[in-house]
């Protein structure tokens, strides 16, 4: 058992220091690849949520990160990065347990973490604002200035790296920052706390918090006390937030689900899309926003790419985490239930089930690697995200079939072209709406390239010196020199 779960409860972080939960209130953390439980996190209510306001509040006011001179509080992120890489042996090995991801996805995640504490921690002292000609009688500047307390909730399927994906931009700026961790696997995040404490992060400049998001996550986005809202899960929270947004008018960035289709022509090179196939759908077992859910095909090469898609499926060797498998559970028995119905959905309609289809016959959380072929664009399976490892497969004959069908989701988070012709890849990837558009290659690009939606995939975006403007909000000042 690692040292920070050494009494086997994780803490809150909360103005410096480790509190447990309100009235002693705990969450049971399972691990998804026994159904065993794992461990307990200490749960935040009313008290800790008071105290956490407070503390964020009382540190921006005194300028701990504002008035902090931006090349230190761009050191600063550098030390936060170095500790996150001193803990992430520990944390990579709690994150795999409570998440049911494989342990080298896990240290991935505690190392994407550290990047972007540097990337942004090399930024805070460029964030640069501009002067504005108004002829001799005035001297006018725009500058950039924090929102002040940002309220950031996390969703269990990265839940370590999109904490840091917000939380860098966010400290970087100068904003004191609230984080609640999602309730299913909130350890990992936890302990990044070990991290801020010993970058020596000031306290009450960044609290984490584990509480249950209906509760806590729901008090702490309605809180006038908070100036910014940082959410990355699924359409209803997100317009659940929306509303509470809009009851205190608090700025909000909204990073929500995805149904994105690979369009792929007949001259793709398939061994690349298999490649890609393999990580875009069943890389932490589907559960990524931005998951290849749909693959749109021509029809030439259309039984081909089924037939290989089936075989890859079939191949994929399921196993605990820790053991580093091919293929890995599904977060909660009710995740696995949502596949299950959704999939029976799809059988109704016509879809052929070419592999997988059923739970894995084995302790855990497991849904065996699917492929759904012959998918009609309308079905549900094609229109709702599935949050698993599910692709659903469906032929095209011409590009502009092919872009009306990739497009024609309420989504728009990424989507993919797979063609050998440039011209070809470069007029469907400005035609596909989403965020982001991977040409050959599902997940290429990294922590600085713009990532977010359009539509119901959100608004906003982080990733890269793009997110840094969600962070801080413009402030003009116009100077008269008459008289
Ligand atoms: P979720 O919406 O159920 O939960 C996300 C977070 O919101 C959790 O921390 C939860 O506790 C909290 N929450 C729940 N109800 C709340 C409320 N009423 N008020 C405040 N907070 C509340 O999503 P999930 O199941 O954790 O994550 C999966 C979803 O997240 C998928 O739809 C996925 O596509 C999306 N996602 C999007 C991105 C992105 O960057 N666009 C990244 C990862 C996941």
């Amino acid at each position: 058992m690692s040292e920070f779960l050494s009494d086997g409860l994780a803490r809150n972080y909360v103005a410096g220091s480790w509190a447990e939960g309100d009235r002693g209130a705990v969450i049971a953390v399972e691990d998804p690849g026994t159904a065993e439980h794992f461990a307990d996190a200490a749960q935040a209510g009313e008290v800790t949520l008071a105290n956490a306001l407070e503390s964020a509040r009382q540190s921006f006011e005194r300028g701990d990160l504002a008035d902090m001179q931006p090349s230190a509080r761009g050191r600063m992120l550098l030390r936060v990065a170095r500790e996150i890489r001193a803990i992430a042996a520990e944390g990579a090995d709690i994150l795999c347990r409570e998440s049911g991801k494989t342990l080298s996805a896990a240290r991935d995640e505690f190392e994407e973490a550290a990047l972007y504490f540097e990337y942004y921690g090399g930024v805070a002292d460029k964030i640069e604002g501009k002067s504005i000609p108004l002829g001799s009688d005035y001297v006018d500047y725009s500058v950039f200035e924090p929102h002040g307390v940002s309220a950031q909730i996390v969703p269990w399927n990265f839940p370590v790296s999109i904490a840091a994906r917000s939380l860098a931009p966010s400290m970087a700026a100068g904003n004191s920052t609230i984080v609640k961790s999602p309730e299913l696997d909130p350890i990992a995040l936890a302990l990044l706390g070990k991290a801020l404490e010993r970058a020596e992060v000031p306290a009450g400049a960044v609290s984490i918090l584990n509480g249950v998001g209906g509760d806590l996550g729901a008090c702490l986005v309605a809180s006038s006390e908070i100036d910014q809202i940082v959410f990355t899960g699924s359409v209803p929270t997100g317009q659940a937030i929306l509303r509470a947004a809009a009851e205190t008018v608090t700025p909000s960035l909204m990073e929500l689900g995805g149904k994105s289709a690979a369009v792929v022509f007949k001259d793709a090179d398939i061994d690349g899309l298999m490649a890609s196939l393999q990580s875009g759908i069943f890389f932490n077992a589907g559960q990524v926003c931005s998951a290849m859910a749909r693959v749109l095909v021509h029809r030439s090469i259309y039984d081909d790419v089924v037939e290989r898609a089936v075989s890859l499926a079939d191949g994929l060797r399921a196993g605990h985490g820790m053991e580093n498998p091919e293929h890995t559970p599904v977060i909660s028995d009710l995740q696995l239930s949502r596949i299950e119905a959704l999939i029976a959905t799809g059988e109704r309609e016509g879809v052929r089930v070419a592999a997988g289809g059923v739970r894995l016959d084995r302790k855990g959380y497991y849904w065996a690697p699917t492929i759904l072929a012959d998918v009609a664009p309308s079905a549900r399976v094609a229109q709702e995200e599935i949050f698993g490892p599910v692709t659903c497969i469906t032929p095209f004959d011409t590009e502009a079939e092919a872009i009306a069908i990739a497009n024609g989701t309420e989504f728009g988070l990424v989507a993919g072209v797979f063609t050998r012709d440039l011209s070809r890849s470069h007029r469907v990837a400005r035609k596909l709406r989403a965020g982001q558009v991977f040409v050959n290659e599902w997940f290429a690009g990294g922590i600085s390239t713009p990532f977010g939606g359009v539509g119901k995939s959100g608004f906003g975006r982080e990733k890269g010196l793009e997110a840094l403007y969600n962070y801080v909000r413009t402030k003009n000042i116009a100077i008269s020199l008459k008289g």
